[in-house]
């Protein structure tokens, strides 16, 4: 089933690989949409709303609050660590994933960006000043007990559903420096990705021969804007995802399988590959 995959790691030496929330899902963080690209949860935080509203605000903290622990307690999965394996062994150009649960970098993966930023920290809207996301879990807490009695499901951006709570009691913690509005550090919808952070991944884009998108629907254009720029490059795009992704008429080649199957399987290759050539050399 993967030998077509297999084949077109070994047709390309140097491969740009965007990674969506299908990557992640075996570790515990569910995913955004299902298998016809529509939304599963109710829709995650708007910027405008995040920025207007401190009504919003009470409702995302409350919510990233409950589940924050299960996010935090997420490890990587297979899938992670085949691809960091992957870029040891030099098949990598770079990684791009719209991930936002540092679940690569902690697999090992090195030339990477985290295109939607990470939920790790929080910064200051007013002064820029950056916390990290425990110290935020604790201020919540000391101003709001009652949140720890809470449970509820939770989103792949670590936002949680929580019906029937009141989240118009809870009490936001300001910045200690200035007073001014907290916002952890990802990329809200609505909200661009910084311009040099785009940039950084076009230019390793054109140093990549071919793209691998793993995991992803691509609905969102923060990430398909470099499918479509690997299509205008010449470049084939293969794609790995359980479900339709917005570029199936354009793709080289795409596998609807879990990750870690299909990225196990071209290591294996390469495994074996190696083993070939040593025993020719006997
Ligand atoms: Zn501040």
């Amino acid at each position: 089933m993967f030998t077509a995959l297999t084949d077109f790691f070994d047709i390309h030496d140097s491969i740009f690989v965007l990674t969506g929330a299908g990557v992640s899902t075996a570790s515990g963080i569910p995913d955004y949409r299902d298998e016809k690209g529509d939304w599963k949860h109710s829709r995650p935080m708007d910027y405008r709303d995040f920025v207007a509203a401190h009504e919003a605000r009470q409702r995302y903290w409350a919510r990233s609050f409950i589940g924050w622990p299960r996010f935090q307690q997420a490890r990587p999965n297979p899938a992670h660590v085949a691809l960091a394996r992957l870029e040891q062994l030099g098949r990598l150009a770079h990684t791009v994933t719209q991930n936002v649960d540092g679940l690569h970098q902690r697999a090992g993966s090195q030339r990477l960006t985290e295109l939607h930023g990470s939920l790790a920290s929080v910064e200051c809207l007013a002064c820029g000043a950056i916390i990290p996301r425990a110290t935020m879990q604790h201020r919540l807490l000391a101003s709001n007990p009652v949140l720890n009695h809470l449970s509820a499901r939770v989103a792949p951006d670590g936002d949680a559903d929580l019906s029937g709570y009141d989240e118009t009691d809870v009490r936001i913690p300001d910045c200690r420096r200035c007073g001014g509005t907290l916002k952890p550090r990802v990329v809200f919808f609505g909200e661009n990705v910084p311009r040099e952070r785009v940039e950084e991944c076009y230019a390793a884009l054109r140093r990549a021969d071919a793209m691998l998108v793993l995991g992803s629907s691509l609905m969102v254009y923060s990430g398909f804007r470099f499918v479509r720029e690997a299509l205008r490059l010449g470049m084939p795009v293969a794609a790995v995802n359980r479900g339709i992704t917005r570029a199936d008429d354009s793709l080289a080649l795409k596998l609807e399988s879990d990750c870690a199957s299909a990225l196990n399987a071209v290591l294996t290759a390469f495994d074996n590959g190696a083993a070939d050539s040593a025993q020719r050399e006997l």
